[in-house]
């Protein structure tokens, strides 16, 4: 997979691209990051990328030119580029659409700043992702949100194919808790089942746990959720004695 990426600052992303996942995403040859400088893609000798908003108002506005001829020069070299442009006003990202564009072969993530860019850019893009309800300074965060989410799901990023499988958000559910060494720790103990190498029970209870934590803490999943008869009816007695408890 091919990530690029157009932005007024590309040192924001020399840390994060070499470090951890993102670096061995790398050294594995399963996703290239290219950082494009936007100012690269400005006319004139003081390459200029933004201006006064027409109708006046405060802040500045990104120019339309430079950032449609950054994407034609990344379109230039692939057919096969999906166009994402950050913006609170976009779709809200979720683990479901990390999962729809780690399938596809090459992004290209374009990250705002100032008071926003010029609205002819809706014009030249595939789709506008936000990454939560508040506004951040620049897109540089939110690409690099959407960049890990969206790396970790490559095939053999992770190392373990099953590694990302019982994350919170893959099943619809929460993830059970993990526990390591010490067994007691201040007086808090490890679940006894986790030390009794019975793979069933464990399983079982983690289960049991994930459901237990995702009613408790994100009701609101539970709806989406595909939930077996048996789950059903493990959530039916949590909520009774939770309303029994009160
Ligand atoms: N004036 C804009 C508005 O009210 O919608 C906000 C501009 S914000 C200060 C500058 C840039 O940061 C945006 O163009 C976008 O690229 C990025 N940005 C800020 N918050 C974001 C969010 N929650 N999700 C995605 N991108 C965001």
């Amino acid at each position: 997979m091919q990530i690029d990426i157009l932005t007024l600052f590309p040192e924001f992303f020399t840390s994060p691209f070499s470090q951890s996942m993102l670096k061995r995403a790398q050294a594995l040859g399963a996703v290239r990051y290219r950082v494009l400088n936007l100012r690269d893609f400005a006319a004139g000798r003081h390459k200029v990328t933004d201006d006064r908003p027409f109708g006046g108002g405060p802040g500045m506005v990104l120019k339309i030119d430079p950032l449609v001829a950054a994407i034609r020069w990344v379109q230039r070299e692939s057919a096969d580029t999906r166009v994402i442009l950050l913006s609170p006003q976009g779709t809200l990202f979720s683990q479901k659409k990390a999962r729809t564009l780690a399938e596809l072969n090459h992004l290209v993530l374009i990250c705002g700043h100032y008071e926003g860019f010029d609205e002819r850019l809706r014009h030249y893009i595939d789709e506008e992702l936000s990454i939560g309800d508040y506004i951040l300074t620049g897109g540089e965060i939110p690409a690099l949100v959407i960049i890990d989410a969206v790396t970790r799901l490559v095939p053999g990023v992770l190392g373990g194919e099953g590694a990302a499988a019982d994350e919170s958000f893959q099943t619809g559910l929460l993830e059970h808790p993990h526990y390591t060494r010490p067994r007691v720790f201040e007086g808090h103990e490890v679940p006894e089942v986790l030390l009794s190498g019975d793979h069933e029970r464990i399983a079982r209870w983690r289960h049991e746990q994930a459901l237990r934590r995702t009613i408790m803490m994100r009701p609101d999943l539970i709806k989406t959720a595909s939930l077996t008869p048996e789950d059903k009816k493990l959530l039916a007695q949590m909520q009774e004695s939770a309303e029994e408890n009160r």
